[in-house]
This record gives C-alpha cells, sequence and structure tokens, in this order.
C-alpha cells in the first residue's frame, strides 16, 4: 500500500486560509481520521489529497513521489485512489452489483474477472443477495455498505472518507465505525478519514490528527491524544472534561482564578510561571469525599441526569467559581440541591496550555 506525505500544505479561498499550513505523515497501510470542528480545513485537505484542488503552497508526495505541488497537479483519475462521500453518490438506474463494477469498466478489466471481484467483494460487505436491487430499495447503511465496496473493489493504494457515516442514524453509525474497521483490517488500505465525530475517530483509526483552525495541533493513538491532550481545545474536543483556567505556581501546584489551589499532575516545565487551565475529566472526579485526596471541593448539585449506563451529574463549586461535571454509576447517590465534597487525584489534573 502506499503511504502519503503531506507537507507545509496551504490553501486559502480568498482571504480565508482553509488549510493552513499542515504537515502529516500517513504510513503504508495506516488508518489516519482528521478529527476537528466545523470549518477547521479537513475536508480541504482532503480533497488535496484527492487532487480536486491545488495547493497554493507545500506538496503531497505519495510514495515519495510529487503529486501535489502549486500548479501541478496529477488528477483524481490517475492518482490511485478511491474517495467515498457522506453522500453515498450511486448511481440510481444501476443495479448494486452494476454501481460496484463501474469503476473495474472503467480501468479495463474484462467481464468475466470483473463478475468475479464484484461476487467477492459482496460477500465481503455481506450484500451478497442484494446484488440485483437498485439503491433506492436499500437501506441507508446498506447504500454505504455499497460504496465501500465500490471503492474497494478497484483496490485504491489509497481510500479517502469524508463524512461517510453522516447521514446514518446512530445505531447504524455504531455499526458501521466497526464496519469500516473491518474493512480496513482485510484490506489494509491506507486511509484518510474525515470526520467531527470522536466516537468515529476513536473507532476506526490508528492515529487521530486532530486539526485547528488549518493546522494539525496533536497527532497521535486515540489513548495517547485523549489521555495526554496537548492543549485545552485538544482535550476538550476529545471527550467531555472540566476545564479550570488559573496560574500554574509550580510542576505540582496550580491556582484557579479564584485562589483555590489544586495540586496537578508533573506540568510541562515551560508552563510554569504562566497562565493555563487544568483538565479534570468528569470520571475522574469522585462524587462522595474520600480520604486522602488533596483535592477537595465543596459544592452542590445542580443538575442530576439518569443515562442508564450511568449519572451524569452537575455541581456547582464556589471556591473554583465555575461548576464542574461528574459522571458516576447510576446507583441513586444525590438528589439536586444536596451538598457534596467532590475529590480528584491529582494525577488526573492535567495542566495544559489554552490552545
Ligand atoms: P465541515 O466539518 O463543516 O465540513 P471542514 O473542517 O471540513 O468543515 P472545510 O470544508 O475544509 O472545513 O472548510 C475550511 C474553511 O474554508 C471554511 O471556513 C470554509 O468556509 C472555507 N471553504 C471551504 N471550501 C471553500 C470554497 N470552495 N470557497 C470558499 N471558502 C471555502
Amino acid at each position: 500500500m502506499a503511504s502519503v506525505d503531506l507537507r507545509g500544505l496551504r490553501k486559502a479561498f480568498g482571504s480565508v486560509g482553509a488549510v493552513a499550513g499542515v504537515d502529516l505523515a500517513v504510513r503504508s497501510s495506516e488508518f489516519v481520521a482528521l478529527l476537528g470542528p466545523s470549518g477547521c480545513g479537513k475536508t480541504t485537505t482532503l480533497r488535496l489529497v484527492a487532487g480536486f484542488l491545488a495547493p497554493d503552497e507545500g506538496e503531497i508526495r505519495v510514495d515519495g513521489r510529487v503529486l501535489s505541488a502549486p500548479g501541478r497537479v496529477v488528477p483524481p483519475e490517475r492518482r490511485g485512489m478511491a474517495m467515498i462521500f457522506q453522500s453515498f453518490a450511486l448511481w440510481p438506474h444501476k443495479t448494486v452489483a452494476d454501481n460496484v463494477s463501474y469503476g473495474l469498466k472503467f480501468k479495463g478489466v474484462d467481464r468475466a474477472e470483473a463478475g468475479r471481484r464484484v461476487e467477492a467483494m459482496l460477500r465481503t460487505v455481506k450484500l451478497e443477495a442484494f446484488a440485483d436491487r437498485y439503491p433506492g430499495e436499500l437501506s441507508g447503511g446498506q447504500q454505504q455498505r455499497v460504496a465501500l465496496a465500490r471503492a474497494l473493489v478497484v483496490e485504491p493504494g489509497i481510500l479517502l472518507l469524508d463524512e461517510p457515516l453522516s447521514n446514518l442514524d446512530a445505531n447504524l453509525r455504531e455499526e458501521m465505525r466497526f464496519e469500516i474497521r473491518r474493512l480496513h483490517e482485510a484490506f489494509g488500505i491506507t486511509t484518510l478519514y474525515v470526520t467531527h465525530d470522536q466516537a468515529e475517530a476513536i473507532a476506526t483509526a490508528d492515529r487521530i490528527a486532530v486539526m485547528h483552525r488549518g493546522r494539525v495541533v496533536q497527532i497521535g493513538s486515540p489513548q495517547e491524544v485523549y489521555d495526554r491532550p496537548h492543549s485545552a481545545f485538544v482535550a476538550a474536543f476529545l471527550g467531555r472534561t472540566n476545564l479550570i483556567p488559573g496560574w500554574v505556581e509550580g510542576p505540582e501546584a496550580f491556582h484557579a482564578t479564584r485562589g483555590t489551589p489544586v495540586r496537578t499532575a508533573p506540568a510541562p516545565a515551560h508552563l510554569v510561571g504562566q497562565a493555563g487551565v487544568v483538565s479534570i475529566r468528569p470520571h475522574h472526579l469522585r462524587l462522595q469525599a474520600e480520604a486522602g485526596p488533596p483535592n477537595r471541593f465543596e459544592g452542590k448539585v445542580l443538575r442530576a441526569t439518569y443515562f442508564g449506563e450511568g449519572m451524569d451529574f452537575l455541581v456547582d463549586v464556589p471556591s473554583l467559581g465555575q461548576s464542574l461535571r461528574v459522571s458516576a454509576p447510576p446507583t441513586p447517590q444525590v438528589a439536586v440541591g444536596e451538598p457534596v465534597t467532590l475529590t480528584a487525584d491529582p494525577i488526573h489534573c492535567l495542566v495544559l496550555p489554552e490552545e
């Protein structure tokens, strides 16, 4: 499979710098998710990789060969890539089998061989019984499987997916995440996957590249990015968290804006003596006071929401001048209006820069 290297990539639309200097190396057979909020430049990056857009600066190499540079772009059909869009983009008047075989005809594969490959691919995506149906006769999830089959059957070196699950309902989306990962493990195609859905990125990707304002601000395995975010932005975008603004007094000493001390995990040296934030995930706050931990915050329950698998509390903490989200098991614990003491192990109190 092919490796993809983006170096110093920039693309502006008028005065909008959609992609503002992206460096990203995707290894052969790796699955990388581009994750970020709306407008951060994910789709523009993908369209640059696909060859639909030319960069203003920088270059894109595939296996070391330059496919895009300012004024020099190998056209999409000659880049050995397949792309899957949010809209599926199936041919409505062709059957499932004809949709899947379309790219093979285009590549000049003979009919008998194309027939064999289409049949095998439909088996892989569990649609062998639907070969003669039309897209309008399929559910959203089945249509998405056809789109996947059509992209994979041409054996691309690189697969590009742009929010491929956003038109599906919540249950199907969850199922299709696992399906996309399964197909990746079966075929090992180098994949770039654009999404704003953190759960999708976590379930599918080997590495997540978090984008913000046209740049990749952090890249790592899902666990690395979740457990060791480099900034408050990344901590808040990947999973829920509580952010407490303040001042970094020392390597393990933080003062919240109201002066309340928070014992933290060791802070990066360059943040000491600066303004910063402490990030505490809701499941790292304990609702009942535990003996021992130095971080104890007195508060009052503002909201208690039952979610079946757990409870979500919002607790007002006057000493911090803000409320904190707390996740807890679903056993009845405390009611709205009751006083509580929250505790947090310093190891889970991460000192981060704002950006
Ligand atoms: P979303 O998740 O909403 O699709 P995104 O992260 O994929 O967002 P892009 O579509 O790459 O973001 O857009 C990045 C920025 O570039 C946005 O401000 C967008 O308005 C702008 N932009 C994108 N395409 C064009 C275009 N063809 N003309 C003008 N501006 C554009």
